[in-house]
């Protein structure tokens, strides 16, 4: 039998695929449920991110706004006079301290002139005025506690306002504006610088301006729960690296200048291959308007990194905001935990295979035997299951299948003595019958059948030595006159007597001597000569006469036979039929004789 075509494998076989399949199929959607699960933190990130930036770049947007729009209505109110020293320097002084991410707010006049407070690194307010008093340079003062100019602390010399991007960015765009982020002279941290221009019925008076730092943003960013790996960073529309959580510095000097840093300088390989993969240069601004949102990840290292762009676009500031996550910072814990799982289910797959291995060997064993002992028991070999111990099915089945092979086996047993009775029985029964085929009933001699064979066999054997054969009949005289004298049953019992004799007479195991017809009876003589067969007849007739069975219908006087006799020197030159005739017409002869005689003929 075929390995898989054991029962055990067809249990054991589908239970297994079902369990296995089953155990991938869980496997399967714990994984699916890991990658939705870095989806989510990563939009979760991402908007906080965007709300962020938004709403801080919004405080100090409106901050700035707003101190411009103050001074524009202090200018008009007639409460800032810039051409009153007094005035103007505790204006901006007392400005400037309330507003404490602003690090410079000044006036520029469409004269040259231009005024101001700033702050220092220490924290400290100076005043700058630049006139003709100053001669085209800018003086920067310590202030007293009033806000009045002190001490002469820096002069920038040949200042013109007039030349100053804020100053030709706000008239060009005749209305507020913001430069880009740039570093900051004093601080060294960038800077972005809003103005408004002034203009008095259309006749432009000078623009206002206020410089403050975006350290917060990166300080901001960096506050995200971007893991240990992330990164944060903003590149403006002209490429520019603004804002990043890795410490990177954000400018660089060229020729003497501090120029932003264009994020495919980066010395972060990261930020680069990051930038790389979502490159919204070649996206036009309205594709960017649209679709708002850009994912994607990519390989570094061999670690999975996602990254989603998010575009921020107002007053005139256009950027993209990037946000990288590595998957290991979020996914180390699950990953650990998904690696467990997945040992733990391997170990119970191998334990559940090897346990169904066993239970469905358990199971069939039983079985197994029992198919092997029906095996057995078809070929008449009886051996007894062995029966475990419970009372469950199979141990009732091997019970009923040792009943049934005792009962079996008793019957074959039984079986065989019963045969063996019957066969006597039979033997027995065949012999009567083969008596009752042969043997003539009343007379106890072999019927005419018996001699029609047995003569007809030795007829037909042309191969034996002993060619000889002598053919005696013999018929009972007046027995017509018998029957009608003495009744029909003492004619039989007559017959009866005469049947004695005859047996004994004609006793040899080669001869046959049997009743031919009625009241005539004919024997077979062999190995014997011509004399000796006429011998034996005159035996028989003398025998007859002995009897001396009265029959007074008889001119003897009692009963008596006529004898045909025929010896035959080569019966393989006759036919059987041949010969009863010629020792019928014998027969007939005696008769004729006077009966009670013997006619003889031999040839
Ligand atoms: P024959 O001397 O010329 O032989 O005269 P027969 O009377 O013997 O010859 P027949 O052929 O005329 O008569 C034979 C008789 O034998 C007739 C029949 O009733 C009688 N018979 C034949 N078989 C039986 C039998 O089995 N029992 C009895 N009781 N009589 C028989
Ligand atoms: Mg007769
Ligand atoms: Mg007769």
């Amino acid at each position: 039998m075929r390995k898989r075509d054991r029962i055990q494998w067809k249990l054991l076989i589908p239970t297994c695929v079902a369990f296995l399949t089953a155990t991938i199929l869980i496997n399967l959607m714990v994984l699916r449920d890991r990658e939705i699960a870095i989806g989510n933190v990563l939009e979760e990130l991402r908007l906080s991110v965007v709300n962020l930036v938004e709403t801080e770049l919004d405080k100090h947007l409106t901050q700035a706004i707003t101190l411009n729009e103050t001074h524009k209505n202090m200018l008009k109110g007639g409460y800032l006079n810039p051409q009153d020293a007094s005035n103007r320097e505790r204006y901006f002084s007392s400005m400037i301290q309330s507003s404490p991410d602003v690090v410079m707010t000044y006036f520029g006049l469409e004269n040259g002139e231009f005024y101001g407070a700033r702050r220092v690194l220490d924290q400290t307010i100076e005043v700058v005025k630049n006139n003709e008093v100053t001669k085209g340079n800018s003086e920067y003062y310590s202030i007293k506690e009033d806000g009045r100019a002190d001490s002469l602390m820096q002069v920038f010399e040949n200042y013109d306002p007039r030349k100053r991007p804020w100053y030709q960015a706000a008239i060009e765009k005749k209305g507020r504006t913001f430069s880009g982020i740039y570093s900051h002279f004093i601080f060294k941290e960038p800077t972005i610088t809003a103005s408004l221009p002034i203009y008095e019925e259309n006749v432009l008076v000078g623009v206002f301006g206020v410089d403050f730092l975006m350290t917060w943003l990166g300080e901001t960013l960096r506050n995200l729960p971007i893991g240990e790996h992330g990164q944060i960073f903003i590149v403006d529309d002209k490429k520019q690296l603004i804002a990043s959580t890795t410490e990177e510095e954000l400018f660089q000097i060229v020729d003497n200048q501090s120029v932003n840093m264009l994020v495919e300088n980066s010395k972060n390989p990261l930020t680069i291959e990051a930038y790389q993969t979502i490159n919204l240069d070649s996206q036009s601004l309205d594709e960017i308007e649209t679709q708002k949102l850009y994912i994607d990840s990519f390989q570094y290292e061999n670690q999975t990194y996602y990254i989603s762009v998010d575009h921020f676009h107002e007053e005139g500031i256009e950027w993209n905001i990037y946000t990288l996550l590595k998957e290991d910072d979020f996914m180390k814990n699950s990953r650990r935990a998904i690696l467990f799982a997945s040992s733990i289910i391997l170990v119970v797959s191998i334990l559940f295979v090897i346990s169904m291995f066993f239970i469905t060997k358990k199971i069939t064993e039983p079985i197994v035997l029992l198919k092997e002992s029906a095996k057995k028991l078809s070929k008449g070999v009886y051996s007894r299951v062995p029966v475990s111990k419970g009372n469950h099915e199979l141990n009732q089945l091997a019970e009923s299948f040792n009943e049934m092979g005792e009962t079996i086996s008793n019957l074959l047993n039984h079986l065989e003595e019963e045969v063996r009775v019957r066969t006597l029985e039979l033997e027995e029964k065949n012999k009567i019958l083969e008596h009752l085929t042969y043997i003539d009933a009343l007379s106890q001699i072999a019927n005419r059948r018996k001699f029609n064979e047995f003569f007809a066999e030795l007829m037909d054997n042309r191969d034996s030595e002993d060619k000889m054969v002598g053919l005696i009949m013999m018929d009972i005289d007046y027995f017509k006159k018998y029957n009608d004298l003495y009744g029909h049953l003492e004619g039989d019992v007559c017959i009866e007597r005469l049947g004695e004799i005859l047996k004994q007479e004609v006793s040899s195991p080669s001869d046959l001597v049997s009743r031919y017809g009625g009241e005539e009876f004919i024997s077979v003589i062999r190995h014997q000569s011509y004399e000796e067969v006429i011998r034996t007849a005159e035996q028989i007739k003398l025998a007859v006469e002995e009897l001396n069975m009265l029959h007074e219908g008889s001119n003897h006087g009692y009963v008596t036979l006529s004898f045909g006799v025929l010896f035959v020197e080569d019966r393989t030159k006759y036919k059987a039929e041949e010969l009863l005739k010629i020792v019928d017409a014998s027969l007939y002869e005696a008769k004729e004789q006077g009966r009670n005689c013997i006619v003889s003929r031999q040839i």
